[in-house]
């Protein structure tokens, strides 16, 4: 399995490191999510890239859980993420590790850099903090608790660890410089006292190490070589450098890609929580989110994930992919993979007149075109039978070659039928069935004196057909950027008001008994579907539209 293409920058960096002959050889990365959501399909690109590297050199990856943030963690989103780790394809063997266990041990390393004169505890308030930080263009101030004692600051800060203090009250930073031109090195915060009770050590904890701090150092202590994360930590890296510097241990190298954006969604962790918790979608695994356990769910299998971040590749610069790429992965593999079969979504009823009440016949129908080892199936063919309502037109359009009054078109593996009547509720004038004759010479779709139709459509045995809930999707938001909002307004206004249609009586084939939630399938004409796995019932099943056929790309790159 290669899940990274042929070459990158970071696989260049690593190439130079190994004919170095630096850590001892040895490639071990890590996947590091906070547990404060679901993952989506971002989180999957890191996955692939951590995962996928470490697969390529025969190196290691772990799972690290970074739990420093007691208010927002919690367990089911560590089950989630595992759940969807693994069923992306990966295996981090036993190596699954939390920041939390470390906090021992981070303690230690921060007082070692207190004992060093590398970290004070402050007392400054956050606004005072903010005025003392200075600007982009203007040095910061020091703080006047910068040159307390050694003695006073170990006794400090194990009295905020034994939690003396209140939230706010104090907090350890460390000695840097106030004027470095990069905001972060001006003395940031290195621990901060939080009276949460923690989703692992409980109430064992009232201080909690700050991100930048538990990051590197976790990173060192599990001995990764290449610390690999997402370009907004670029400014991170001299801070990540100096702690580690300061204490003298292995020295991971932070590596710096652009996170995945993709159109018409959000990837942001607090809008998707947002979106789940207003009640947006029905939730974390609502088939319309970009999170794993949506995708899932709407039909997405791990393989088509896994190529689409291997075909978007990793980069210097943010960029917005676009969804089509996603939809494209998809529809490229079960156009190989998934059996064609017969639906109907909006049935319009024919009783063909001059059928036999009351006969069935098997009739013989191709699982997949592209693929002939798939072989074929029968589809039961009578009297009445379900059309799509848009495959008939009462006055036809110039460019309408399907069902029209006295019109004749194929019936796909079935007969040539012929429209002789329509027939209207008499109060609402809405046409409610149509008569038909068929041709019994033209029986699997070809007619033997050589005439032509120009229309085929797709139909369903009335009688033979299990009724069903289709739903259809579309994307969350109708802009490209939904972050890019305009004044006055914020994301979630440019919520898509159609992304879900529900369409309660649709009729499938009866092969369609066996579905199983795995299975994926063509309906011809329509586009690929599945079984809901959540909402499905025996007895009424639901079917997710997982992608439409044709994809919009040429649209859009005509733009
Ligand atoms: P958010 O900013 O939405 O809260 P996050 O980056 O904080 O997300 P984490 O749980 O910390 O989420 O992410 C775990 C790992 O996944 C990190 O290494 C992060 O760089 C990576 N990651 C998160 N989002 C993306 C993305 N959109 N594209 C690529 N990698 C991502
Ligand atoms: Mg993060």
């Amino acid at each position: 399995m290669e899940h990274i293409n042929k070459t990158n920058f970071i696989k260049e960096i690593i190439d130079k490191d190994l004919k170095k002959g630096k850590n001892q050889n040895r490639v071990h990365t890590r996947f590091p999510p906070e547990p404060n959501g679901y993952l989506h399909i971002g989180h999957a690109k890191s996955i692939c890239l951590n995962f996928g590297i470490a697969h390529e050199y025969k190196g290691l990856c772990n799972l690290r859980f970074d739990d420093t943030n007691p208010e927002k963690e919690e367990t089911e989103y560590v089950d989630s993420i595992k759940e969807d780790v693994k069923w992306l394809g990966f295996d981090w063997g036993k190596r699954e590790f939390y920041a939390s266990d470390y906090f021992d041990k981070l303690y230690e390393y921060a007082v070692e850099l207190i004992k060093k004169g590398k970290a004070y505890v402050c007392d400054l308030t956050a606004v005072q903090v903010r005025e003392y930080r200075g600007t982009l263009t203007q040095p910061g101030k020091e703080s006047p608790y910068r040159n307390r004692s050694l003695e006073e600051n170990l006794d400090l800060f194990h009295r905020m660890k034994s939690g003396e203090f209140n939230e706010g009250a104090r907090f350890l930073r460390a000695k840097i410089d106030m004027a470095s031109p990069n905001l972060i090195m001006r003395d940031p915060a290195l621990y901060r006292i939080r009276k949460e009770t923690h989703h692992r050590t409980a109430d064992e904890w009232c201080i909690y190490p700050m991100y930048d701090f538990a990051h590197c150092l976790s990173d060192s202590i599990e001995g990764i070589t290449h610390s690999i994360c997402t370009l907004e930590f670029e400014n991170n890296r001299p801070l990540y450098d100096w702690i580690l510097d300061q204490l003298e241990i292995h020295h991971p190298q932070q590596i710096e890609f652009a996170r995945l954006n993709l159109s018409n969604t959000v990837l942001s962790k607090r809008k998707l929580l947002e979106l789940v918790k207003e009640r947006y979608v029905s939730g974390w695994d609502d088939p319309r989110m970009p999170t794993i356990s949506g995708l899932r769910r709407r039909g997405y299998t791990a393989e088509s994930i896994r190529n689409f971040c291997k075909d978007i590749g990793v980069a210097k610069f943010n960029s917005i992919v676009d969804v089509v790429v996603l939809e494209n992965s998809i529809r490229n593999e079960l156009n190989k993979t998934a059996m064609r079969v017969m639906a109907v979504l909006r049935p319009l009823k024919i009783v063909i007149t001059n059928y036999p009440e009351g006969q069935t016949e098997e009739l013989s129908a191709i699982n997949n075109p592209e693929d002939e080892s798939m072989g074929t199936r029968k589809v039961p063919f009578s009297r009445e039978i379900y059309i799509e309502q848009d495959d008939f037109q009462e006055n036809p359009h110039k460019k309408f070659f399907r069902l029209a009054p006295g019109r004749e078109v194929r019936l796909r593996y079935a007969y040539f039928i012929t429209c002789t009547d329509v027939i209207k509720d008499e109060k609402t004038g809405a046409i409610t069935e149509l008569r038909c004759t068929h041709d019994p010479a033209t029986k699997g779709g070809d007619a033997p004196d050589g005439r032509k139709v120009k229309g085929t459509i797709h139909w369903v045995s009335a009688k033979d057909a299990i009724k069903s809930e289709v739903r259809l999707y579309d994307h969350l938001f109708t802009k490209r950027d939904p972050n890019d909002t305009e004044e006055g307004k914020a994301y979630i206004d440019g919520l898509n008001p159609n992304s879900l249609e529900k369409l309660p009586e649709c009729y499938l084939e009866p092969s369609l008994k066996k579905a199983v939630v795995e299975a994926r399938y063509q309906f011809e004409r329509l586009g690929y579907f599945c079984l809901d796995s959540r909402d499905s019932k025996e007895s009424n099943p639901v079917f997710n539209r997982i992608v439409s056929l044709r994809d919009t790309w040429k649209k859009i790159v005509k733009k």
